[in-house]
């Protein structure tokens, strides 16, 4: 089996005059030629010169969070917006924001030594000597000071500290220094904070990202000796946004919790480090060997300590609330004017905000974003105007935590609730493959979206591109990859990105979408326009291969006559979930009873082949847009929302989608039916059978979402 809509397909191929060109998912065949043609247009718009204007722009000075950087970006956006003719408006929150004010890291003994804990220039590079540069720190770690025995624990996975318990190495008391790679970086400290490490060091190993991969910075694209990946450590797995103000939205004058009852925040210091800064302390631990899989590339045996190492750790924090500006165009469809009260919205988003310059993370996504808005502004010039509203967001605050994107969800939820159909996200775009993740409702949507656009590597379109792609790839925002099939499936969800609050909070059906970049200068002073345009899309013709993909799925969104989504992917993906969780389960055990949840699968999968092929009558007849085509378009939008629960996930209530969420114990990896996994994990075998009764009533509550669907199709006869 290839594409869920095969059998959507194979119907309209039956016509008696087969239409020369290839059908669209929720549009008539009257319509698809003219789609067709409108696309055309738009993807002769995007501009490569343009493109690199835009970041130049934008990546010319620091630019993070709650700086006069990040206003000014914030500031050109909304006026490139405007003179474009766009409605625009920025959208001002207040999220705790801390800037590093103290940061120390010296050893003690057995011999001295002072960290470095800054990344020095590069001579050709000017844009790593400005002023205004954010020092390397990791945001919402403690202040504090303190003075212990150091622990290497590989890369701070659960399985590492279960090791380390193993060997009889105590990390009470102790500092831990982990790697990055594998895992979230916030998951790593939060797991040394739980294993009783009262500080946390996270180096960057060049086995991960430096000299073991490819030369270096300014050689080659990798992290130089003295690169230090700065990010945040917010428990996002609890709630992502500001965290004084979990679920509700955060604005001047508004309520607050205070520091101490903010769940997010950890309770131990915690610092990023080159490897420069890192090998000396590597260097004076004895105690066990470690494991091979445990070995970095640094000239060093790699001993777990503690000690003789013991190191002084002294952090402190301008801990001040800030401001966060998110920079909204509106393109009004006409369907408000036609339906009254049913206005849609079709999102699209890319944060702002950097850590420092940031070039690839998030200019390069950015860029796209902007190009997008300026061709869907050249094609309204021509006359067109969107059936749907389309939403162009530019977020601020997303290295920090998602603030802006989620600050804004919440403001606007009972809106959302009513209206937003679909958002779709972009964040740093490279030259490497596409990928795409994604609600898997919008699998067959994506997928003929790919099939329209020409890949700049292979010259065939995205979509076979993906298909033949057989090894894993490194997903954007450090996602993980998933085992990859010839067949075409979205990668699903977790976090890494501004799809969280949208997907996770709000139950809206997401794409994340973009050319996966190189990391070898993630988060730090050389992700700069020179560093892109020597070693990612120099030329931009990735970017403007993006600006087409982004253009034609925002164009299909907003102008079909049905909404294009897919519920037959959805009871398949489920389906598939459900087997790897079964395999899981131990061998015979009665423990957990999955029947339910099978029952109500069949249902599903039921009523979205019968909608199917209501939706391939419908085509044939051709029916105008009506009255009645728009309650099954409404009934279509709200089935993405049955997905939600109201008390959310347990222990993370904030988290209320059933179907996707991240990892409690992964951060950017998606554990997809996340209540019922993540309690067979533990083997916690009261709540799986909870959960199991939970998710089994959400997907009865979809299917006969689904079937009213094909009921109001059916009348539109
Ligand atoms: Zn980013």
């Amino acid at each position: 089996m290839k594409l869920r809509s095969l059998p959507y397909f194979l119907a309209i191929a039956v016509y008696a005059q087969p239409p020369a060109v290839a059908p669209l998912r929720g549009f008539s065949p009257d319509q698809w030629k003219i789609e067709h043609d409108r696309e055309e247009q738009a993807k002769a718009i995007p501009q490569a010169e343009r493109l690199h204007i835009y970041m130049d722009r934008m990546a010319a000075k620091p630019h993070h969070a709650g700086s006069p950087g990040s206003k000014a970006v914030a500031d050109y956006l909304a006026a490139q917006l405007t003179d474009w003719g766009l409605e625009t408006r920025v959208e001002t929150f207040q999220a705790l924001i801390p800037y590093p004010t103290t940061r120390t890291l010296e050893m003690t003994a057995p011999v001295r030594f002072r960290a470095k804990l800054a990344e020095p220039p590069i001579p050709d590079d000017p844009s790593t000597a400005q002023e205004n540069q954010l020092q390397p720190f990791n945001a919402y770690g403690a202040s504090g000071d303190v003075t212990a025995p150091l622990v290497y624990v590989n890369y701070g996975q659960p399985e590492d500290f279960e090791y380390l318990k193993k060997l009889g190495v105590d990390i009470k008391g102790k500092i831990a220094i982990v790697r990055y790679g594998r895992s979230w970086r916030g998951l790593k400290a939060k797991l040394a904070q739980e294993n009783g490490a009262v500080g946390c060091l996270i180096y960057s190993d060049p086995r991960e990202d430096g000299f073991f991969q490819s030369d270096v910075y300014p050689q080659g694209p990798m992290r130089p000796a003295d690169g230090v990946q700065r990010g945040s450590v917010m428990d996002m797995a609890l709630y992502p946004g500001d965290p004084l103000s979990p679920g509700w939205a955060s604005e001047a004058g508004s309520k607050r919790l205070t520091r101490e009852e903010a769940k997010t925040l950890l309770k131990i210091p915690v610092l990023p480090i080159s490897w420069a800064d890192a090998l000396p302390l590597l260097q004076q631990l004895t105690g066990p060997l470690v494991p091979e899989s445990w070995r970095g590339a640094l000239p060093v045996t790699y001993h777990s300590g503690p000690g003789p190492a013991t190191v002084h750790l002294q952090v402190d924090f301008d801990w001040s609330t800030r401001p966060l500006y998110d920079v909204i165009a509106t393109i009004p469809g006409s369907f408000a004017k036609d339906h009254a009260d049913k206005d849609q919205w079709v999102i699209y988003g890319n944060h702002h905000d950097a850590w420092v310059n940031g070039a690839s993370d998030p200019v390069s996504g950015a860029s796209v974003l902007l190009e997008t808005a300026r061709t869907l502004s050249v094609l309204r010039k021509q006359g067109w105007q969107p059936r749907r509203t389309i939403m162009l967001a530019f977020w601020d605050g997303e290295e920090y935590g998602l603030l802006g994107s989620t600050e804004w969800v919440e403001k606007h939820t009972d809106e959302l609730d009513r209206k937003a159909a679909v958002y779709i996200n972009s964040d740093s775009s490279g030259r490497g493959p596409f990928i795409a993740g994604g609600s898997a409702s919008l699998e067959p949507f994506i997928a003929e979206v790919l099939r329209d656009v020409t890949d700049p590597a292979t010259s065939k379109s995205l979509l076979d591109a993906v298909r033949d792609r057989r090894t894993p790839v490194v997903a954007i925002a450090g996602g993980t990859p998933e085992p990859r099939e010839r067949e075409f499936h979205v990668e699903s969800l977790g976090s890494g990105s501004d799809y969280v609050a949208f997907l996770d909070h709000a139950g809206i059906a997401s794409l994340n979408l973009g050319f996966a970049s190189g990391d070898g200068v993630y988060h730090s002073v050389y992700d700069t326009l020179a560093w892109y345009q020597q070693f990612s899309d120099g030329d931009r013709t990735y970017s403007k291969t993006l600006t087409q993909v982004m253009s034609i799925a925002l164009l299909r969104l907003a102008d079909a006559q049905v909404l294009p989504f897919d519920f037959g992917s959805l009871s398949a993906s489920v389906t598939r979930w459900i087997e790897e969780i079964r395999k899981q389960l131990p061998r015979a055990s009665a423990k957990v009873d999955l029947r339910p949840i099978s029952v109500q699968l069949m249902r599903l999968s039921a009523a979205a082949k019968t909608y199917d092929e209501e939706l391939s009558a419908w085509s044939k007849r051709g029916v105008p847009a009506s009255e009645k085509l728009a309650k099954v378009d409404e009934s279509i939008r709200k089935t993405e929302r049955t997905l939600l629960s109201t008390d959310g996930l347990p222990r993370r209530d904030w988290y209320r989608n059933q179907i996707y969420a991240p990892g409690m114990l992964t951060g950017y990896a998606a554990k997809t039916l996340p209540g019922v996994r993540e309690a067979v994990e533990a083997q916690q075998w009261d709540e799986a059978n909870q959960q199991v009764r939970k998710l089994a009533e959400t997907l009865r509550v979809a299917a006969a979402e689904v079937e009213g669907s094909s009921r109001l199709l059916k009348q539109t006869q």
